[in-house]
């Protein structure tokens, strides 16, 4: 516990404290305190004097830098008798701020032992979320990268098992009878399906180990002609129509825009009713936000499952009926969330979709 007085209680409430079991470190200044703080102690108290040097402001601007998990837990001590109108408004100048106890001099001795004991209960539990914090983070980026290596190193062998099969399918299609000629195949179909998992999770696990670079605005409309480009074919053969109004530039990587736009337009053909697909991108602006709407008319989201299909690996279909692997939405919005925006769905079965995301201008 740090300790800031100033001037004659500086010995006597040192004492009351040591006495109470608590460890005092007095400071001359806020500069020393907050250097404290900053190495670790449980707590500070401040005299209502030091606060009124320029002690105020420093404090603020510690406080206002705190990482997520502090909350650093302040007592301080008015000026004697009682709490003068000066000091009700700096606490509440500090309330803002944090987790502040205001205490009237003179103080006795049991309320000031309790009271730092009770800060510095709650700042030791501040310091085992901040390591549990530090401890899921760095489990986290392991498991990352442990899927990140997987995917990488399963993408050869599974590649080998797709076209040697293919190779066996061709060279003994008259020779195979009927059941070892459906077993080839299931291997092939495993192989072909498993390709395709494990290159949409490299692509995902890419996005997430991708490091943070510095981002300039984006033309929209291009990343869309980029990702028209790449369902060339299935746009073609679904007869698909998409039409857009003129798009602006936002504030993104171009590969990642292009992957968004991408991912639901394939969707949106993937997922299309009898009629051939038709996509509408509109696009409005609100609050430093652009907000991009494709909308489709194909068979629709039940809405129960509006922030299920978002999730890794979550599909409302079975491989036999659509293939697929579940990850271009989640994919999608591990993209937008990273640049603070967000993706969710509007929906009602039979009527088609629009999915609506926003990103920075
Ligand atoms: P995948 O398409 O590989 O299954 P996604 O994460 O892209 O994975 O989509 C998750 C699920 O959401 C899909 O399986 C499908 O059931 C549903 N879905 C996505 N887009 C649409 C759409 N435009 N219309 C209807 N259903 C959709």
């Amino acid at each position: 516990m740090v300790f800031a007085p100033t001037g004659r209680d500086t010995h006597l409430l040192t004492v009351t404290l040591r006495e109470r079991g608590v460890h005092v470190e007095p400071c001359g200044s806020v500069e020393q305190l907050l250097q404290l703080v900053g190495e670790g102690a449980s707590a500070a108290i401040i005299t209502e004097e030091v606060l009124s040097l320029s002690g105020l402001d420093q404090l603020r601007n510690w406080l206002e830098q705190q990482p997520t998990w502090s909350d650093m837990p302040i007592i301080v001590l008015s000026t004697s008798g009682y709490a003068s109108r000066a000091t009700a408004k700096r606490a509440e100048e500090l309330l803002v701020l944090g987790n502040i106890t205001l205490l009237e001099r003179p103080v006795r001795p049991e309320t000031i032992g309790l009271a730092a004991r009770a800060a510095i209960r709650a700042r030791q539990r501040q310091y085992q979320m901040r390591d549990r914090e530090n401890t899921l983070t760095l489990m986290n980026e392991d498991l990352q990268q442990f899927a990140f290596s997987v995917s990488h190193d399963l993408q050869e062998p599974i590649r080998n098992i797709a076209v040697y099969s293919e190779l066996l399918k061709r060279r003994l299609a008259s020779s195979l009878n009927e059941d070892n000629g459906a077993f080839l195949n299931f291997i092939n179909t495993g192989a072909k399906r498993l390709e395709v998992l494990v290159r949409d999770l490299l692509t995902y696990t890419r996005l997430i180990n991708s490091p943070e670079e510095a981002i300039t605005s984006i033309e929209a409309e291009t990343a869309l002609a980029e990702a028209m480009g790449g369902l060339a074919e299935a746009i073609r053969s679904s007869n698909a129509q998409i039409t857009w109004v003129p798009l602006p530039k936002v504030s993104v990587r171009p590969f990642h825009l292009q992957e968004v736009f991408q991912n639901l337009l394939s969707n949106a053909i993937k997922y299309r009713s009898p009629e051939p697909p038709r996509i509408e991108i509109t696009v409005s602006n609100r609050n430093s936000f652009w907000q991009f709407r494709l909308k489709d008319n194909g068979i629709g989201i039940a809405p129960a499952y509006k922030d299920h299909i978002f999730g890794l690996f979550k599909r409302l279909h079975r491989n036999d009926e659509l293939s697929g692997t579940g990850i271009g939405l989640a994919l999608c919005k591990r993209i937008v969330e990273r640049y603070g925006g967000a993706i969710w769905v509007e929906s009602g079965e039979a009527a088609g979709s629009t999915f609506c995301f926003t990103l920075p201008e």
